[in-house]
């Protein structure tokens, strides 16, 4: 009895060694994968996204390894999230929202006001064919391209600066994404636009209230959309001095 025991202890307790370590990391990586699923049921598609383009490239892309260290388990709940210096990632549904605005294109250029986290430059680097995109943050725009390159993303420049100015030298751009709230469209995005672009932008002046809209280019003239209510982080530098 008493071998039968040592003999069963000997083999049971390996057994339980070997399930804790090497199994415990795909089942934490299966939940993940199961919640990003229903974050695309549920938020995406079931709130009214029907742009198959967004929704592949979500349903594809590891949100979770964008969100700050112990955020992941959370990162695809139906709510922005804190990144690095003080600064957020959109809500999903934001994304999808902002991203489905702009009619994307395979063969479409895309500049991006913004980085943050990167996230978003993935959503559409899976769906165009170039992203170019600006993070006023130093710290942000390194740590936002170093996970971008590590994920194989070659179709996405990015650059620390101001956005404010856009990127002249890769304009004109099929579809420009301004990821911070702004109290009005900077000039020269609107010059960077193309005949027939579209740009997406968190508009208004307070802090918790912003109105998504989304411009046009028609003629040379901008035709507006509202498209509802969000909450953005304030865009800062040269906007902050106008208007
Ligand atoms: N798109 C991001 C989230 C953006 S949060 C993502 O997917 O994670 C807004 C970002 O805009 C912040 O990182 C902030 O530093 C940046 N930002 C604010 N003002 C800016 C400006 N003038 N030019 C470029 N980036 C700016």
């Amino acid at each position: 009895m008493r071998i039968a025991r040592i003999i069963s202890v000997c083999l049971i307790f390996p057994l339980y060694l070997y399930l804790f370590f090497f199994s415990s990391p795909a089942s934490a990586s299966d939940d993940l994968a199961s919640k990003r699923r229903k974050m695309i049921a549920s938020d995406i598609q079931g709130r009214g996204i029907r742009d198959m383009r967004v929704i592949d490239a979500m349903a594809k892309i590891p949100r979770h390894l964008f969100v700050e260290k112990g955020y992941a388990s959370r990162a695809y709940g139906d709510n922005p999230l804190p990144i690095a210096e003080g600064q957020t990632i959109s809500q999903p549904y934001v994304v999808a929202l902002m991203t489905e605005a702009l009619r994307l294109k395979p063969g479409d250029r895309v500049l991006e006001i913004g980085t943050g986290s990167g996230y978003q430059a993935a959503v559409l680097a899976e769906i165009v064919s170039e992203v170019y995109t600006i993070e006023i943050r130093q710290r942000l725009a390194e740590k936002a391209g170093k996970l971008l390159k590590e994920l194989g993303y070659k179709n996405i420049r990015g650059k620390s600066g101001d956005g404010y100015f856009g990127w002249e030298e890769f304009g004109p751009f099929d579809a420009i994404i301004v990821t911070a709230s702004a109290n009005h469209i900077p000039p020269p995005l609107i010059r960077q636009l193309r005949e027939g672009g579209r740009l997406v932008i968190p508009l208004g002046s307070t802090l918790f209230f912003q109105t998504l809209t989304l411009a046009t280019k028609k003629k040379g003239e901008l035709d507006i959309e509202q498209l509802g209510g969000v909450a953005f982080v304030p865009m800062t530098g040269e906007v902050q001095k106008r208007r």
